[in-house]
């Protein structure tokens, strides 16, 4: 086959210097793979969940990750490079890029387990077979299925509730002591004395704050109170590759969680993340330390303002502002009616928005008639389409 020939079977490409750069890729028609593939989409007023995908990366994420698709980098430069950008954004020593919060709590075990030692890296996920520390305490109110990660590591866990018990359960297999920041008031030990704790004992401390921004302070917050270790979703609302996370904090354990994560072999090797990701979490962790907060907070509020105003005429139908304290801490939404007055249930009211057009994704909560929706993750104007079609299913139950 001729070049020529085979240059016809491909669209344009722009170049320079015979190097199709950043930005340039070729142009290709768009194609709606969603209706291709028959997949319902729809509109997310449930908020950052798995198994709705979570978010949708904003054009910043978008552009960033086309430019990085265009061309090679080493990956431990790309990791270099962008760790050190996104340290500095969150006033950690170091951080990395990790495939979601669960691999940076994953990893993050395995860094402080074995430290940059190879031979130790080799030897996970049996640390206690080679003589390594095996044991991390937690707070039994903690323990409600993310610890599980670090488990990977083949560590043990022990459950305390008292600072006694803490100072009671360490001893030399102690590698760690770890604090899940969503549970923190549910615990008798706040995170503050749990730093203090292992600052005491010589035992790295690691915080999960998978969802907990909003507020952006986050980001820091735990770094200067003195947690060796940060764990965070990059796909929640930082709004960042679903795919991603970021593991921070201390310059030497950071050093020591990538020894087990790839471009090497170890236990992280199946959590791979490439640059585009990489650089696609930079752009979104620099767009949203940029932004103005404020301003996002007052459009939620209007948004929510929006759709009681459109709901509250309605007979039998109470609503209650909702504001998580910690994780997804943005205005929300409880719906709920009176039974005798609307005549449906909670699944069946999911169940109709789901089915509806367009199809509407939103949340049930422990009290039987009522659905929750939170707003952070609609796209400008859907809030009207959501009040509207809550307002049909209401208005319809009712007759
Ligand atoms: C979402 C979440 C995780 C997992 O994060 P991924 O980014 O999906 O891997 C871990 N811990 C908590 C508390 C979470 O909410």
């Amino acid at each position: 086959m001729k070049r020529r020939d085979i240059l016809k079977g491909v669209v344009a490409l722009p170049a320079i210097g015979g190097v199709n750069i950043a930005g340039t890729a070729p142009v290709v028609p768009p194609r709606d793979y969603f209706q291709e593939l028959g997949l319902r989409t729809f509109i997310n007023a449930a908020g950052n969940y798995t198994t709705m995908t979570a978010s949708l990366m904003p054009p910043e994420v978008m552009s960033a990750i086309q430019s990085a698709s265009q061309r090679y980098a080493m990956l431990d430069d790309v990791q270099d490079k962008v760790g050190q950008k996104i340290a500095e954004l969150c006033k950690a020593e170091a951080a990395m890029v990790t495939a979601g919060c669960w691999s940076a709590l994953v990893l993050g075990m395995a860094g402080v387990l074995t430290g940059t030692d190879g031979k130790k890296v080799a030897a996970l996920p049996f640390p206690e077979q080679a003589g390594m520390k095996s044991e991390v305490i937690l707070q039994k109110t903690h323990a409600n299925g993310y610890h599980l990660a670090l488990a990977n590591a083949g560590i043990r866990f022990v459950f305390v509730e008292t600072v006694e018990e803490v100072e009671k359960a360490i001893s030399n297999k102690t590698a760690m002591l770890w604090f899940l920041n969503r549970e923190g008031p549910a615990g008798k030990i706040g995170d503050k004395e749990w730093v203090q704790l292992g600052k005491k004992h010589g035992i790295p401390t690691m915080i999960d704050i998978a969802a907990d921004v909003p507020p952006v302070e986050n980001l820091w917050k735990f770094n200067e109170m003195g947690f060796d270790l940060v764990c965070i979703s990059g796909g929640k609302a930082l709004l960042g590759p679903q795919s991603t996370g970021i593991l921070m904090g201390k310059k030497d354990l950071i050093a020591a969680a990538r020894l087990s994560a790839p471009p090497r072999s170890g236990i992280g090797r199946g959590q791979k993340v490439n640059k585009e990701e990489m650089i696609g979490l930079y752009a979104a962790v620099e767009r949203y330390v940029k932004r103005d907060h404020a301003k996002d907070w007052k459009t939620w509020e209007n948004s929510i303002a929006h759709i009681k105003r459109t709901l509250a005429p309605l007979k039998g139908v109470q609503m209650e502002d909702i504001l998580p304290p910690i994780a997804n801490h943005t205005p929300s939404l409880k719906i709920g009616w009176d039974p005798a007055v609307v005549k449906i249930t909670r699944e069946e009211m999911g169940e109709k928005l789901r089915n509806g057009s367009p199809s509407i994704e939103t949340i049930a909560w422990e009290d039987p008639n009522s659905i929750r929706i939170t707003v952070f993750m609609l796209q400008a104007g859907q809030e009207q389409i959501v009040a509207k079609r809550i307002r049909e299913e209401l208005v319809r139950a009712s007759s």
